[in-house]
C-alpha cells in the first residue's frame, strides 16, 4: 500500500491511497478555486444538552448533476475536464470537503444571546472516493478494494483523532437520492466533530450503567448470538444481526467479535474477515426488493479523550425504504419526539435479509 498527501489549489489536502507502491501521484491541481469558507459556529442548546452546527455557507454550495461521469466532480481528471482530483486514475483518494461543517480554519465568533454558548466549530469533514468507477457501488467492491478503503478510515481515524479539539470521529456512507444524495460516484464521508455526538453519549451512559456480567455491547453481541433469531450473516471474526429494537424498517448492526475502540485497532485478519461479510449485507440490501435500497452506513467509533474501555466498534447500517415503493418518513413521534415506531418486525427483517444471503 502506497499512501501519497497532496494538496487541492485552495490548500485542502488529498490523500492517495494505491495498491500498487509505483502510483504516480504528481499530478497538479490546476483549477483556480475560491478560497476556503471559515468554520461554522456551534451553538449549544441547553435544554437538550446537545450543540448544533451552523453551517450558513453551506447553502451557497453549487448543487451539482446528478447522474453521468461527464460532470462528476469525484471521477479521476482527464485532459479536457479537471475534478477534484488531479490524477487520470486512483485507487482509493480522500480529500477535505469544499464546504465543510467543521473544519480548523475559523474566524471569530460572538455571544448570541439566550442561553446558547458560541463556539467555533473546530473539526476536519472528508470525502472519500471508494473507486474510480463512477457506475460501481460499495456492495460491488473487491474484496481488496474493502481493505484498501478500511486502511484509509483507519489511517483518517488515527489522524483526525490528533486534531486539537477533536472529540470523535466519524466514517459513513449516505447512499441513494431518497437520503439526498446528489453525486452517484460511489463515495463516503468522514466527520471529525469537536464534541461526542449524542448517540454515542447515550450508548456509553447505557454502558456505564450496565450491571450485566460483561461489558454491555459485548453482552448485547453475545445474546444476539445465541438466540440466533435475528442473524443475518456472520464469519470467525464478525456477526451482523438485526437487533431486537431496530429502529428502521430494515436495520443491521455489525459487530467485530474482539471489542476494540475503532478502526485503527482492527488487526488485518479482522479487516479481511469485514469485507466479503459486508458486501455480502449490502447486496441482501439491493436483493430484497430488486430495486436500489438507498442506505446509511454509519460506524460507531469511541470517541477520542472518553470512555474509550466502554466502547465497542460497530457499524449500524439501515434503510428508509420499508417497501418497493415506500419510504418510511421521520414524522410527527420520530421527527418531533424522538420516539420511533418500526412498521416491519426485526425478526421478519432479519429472515428476508439471511435468504438473500443464502441464496449467494
Ligand atoms: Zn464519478
Amino acid at each position: 500500500m502506497k499512501r501519497t498527501v497532496t494538496h487541492l489549489a485552495d490548500g485542502r489536502e488529498l490523500i492517495y491511497f494505491d495498491r500498487r507502491d509505483d502510483a504516480d501521484r504528481s499530478a497538479i491541481d490546476r483549477r483556480p478555486l475560491e478560497p476556503r469558507p471559515v468554520a461554522s459556529e456551534l451553538r449549544y442548546d441547553p435544554l437538550t444538552e446537545e450543540w448544533i452546527a451552523m453551517a450558513g455557507h453551506r447553502q451557497t454550495r453549487t448543487f451539482l448533476p446528478t447522474g453521468t461521469s461527464a460532470e462528476c466532480p469525484l471521477c479521476p481528471s482527464s485532459d479536457t475536464r479537471a475534478t477534484e482530483i488531479p490524477a487520470y486514475d486512483y485507487d482509493v483518494a480522500v480529500f477535505e470537503n469544499r464546504f465543510p461543517s467543521f473544519s480548523t480554519n475559523f474566524g471569530t465568533y460572538q455571544d448570541v444571546g439566550g442561553l446558547s454558548e458560541v463556539r467555533p466549530g473546530v473539526g476536519r469533514c472528508e470525502v472519500v472516493c471508494f473507486t474510480s468507477d463512477h457506475s460501481s457501488s460499495f456492495s460491488k467492491l473487491s474484496d481488496a478494494q474493502v481493505r484498501l478503503v478500511m486502511e484509509a478510515w483507519a489511517d483518517r481515524t488515527a489522524e483526525l483523532s490528533g486534531i486539537e479539539g477533536v472529540e470523535q470521529v466519524f466514517c459513513f456512507e449516505n447512499r441513494g437520492e431518497e437520503i439526498g444524495i446528489t453525486l452517484a460516484h460511489p463515495h463516503g464521508q468522514i466527520y471529525a466533530y469537536p464534541y461526542v455526538t449524542p448517540r454515542t453519549k447515550l450508548q456509553l451512559g447505557a454502558a456505564a450503567r450496565y450491571q450485566g456480567p460483561g461489558n454491555l455491547f459485548a453482552d448485547v453481541l453475545a445474546a444476539e448470538r445465541a438466540a440466533g433469531t435475528r442473524v443475518v450473516a456472520g464469519n470467525e471474526l464478525w456477526t451482523a444481526f438485526v437487533p431486537a429494537a431496530a429502529r428502521w424498517p430494515y436495520e443491521v448492526h455489525v459487530y467485530p467479535h474482539r471489542q476494540v475502540p475503532d478502526l485503527a485497532a482492527l488487526t488485518e485478519e479482522e479487516r479481511a474477515a469485514f469485507a466479503p461479510l459486508y458486501t455480502s449485507v449490502l447486496r441482501a440490501f439491493d436483493g430484497l426488493f430488486g430495486v436500489v435500497m438507498p442506505y446509511i452506513s454509519a460506524w460507531h467509533q469511541a470517541p477520542v479523550r472518553r470512555d474509550r474501555e466502554l466502547a465497542y466498534l460497530h457499524l449500524e447500517l439501515f434503510s428508509i425504504r420499508r417497501a418497493p415503493n415506500k419510504l418510511k418518513y421521520l414524522a410527527g413521534s420520530e421527527s418531533a419526539m424522538g420516539a420511533f415506531v418500526n412498521d416491519v418486525l426485526p425478526e421478519e427483517a432479519a429472515h428476508m435479509l439471511r435468504s438473500q444471503v443464502d441464496q449467494e
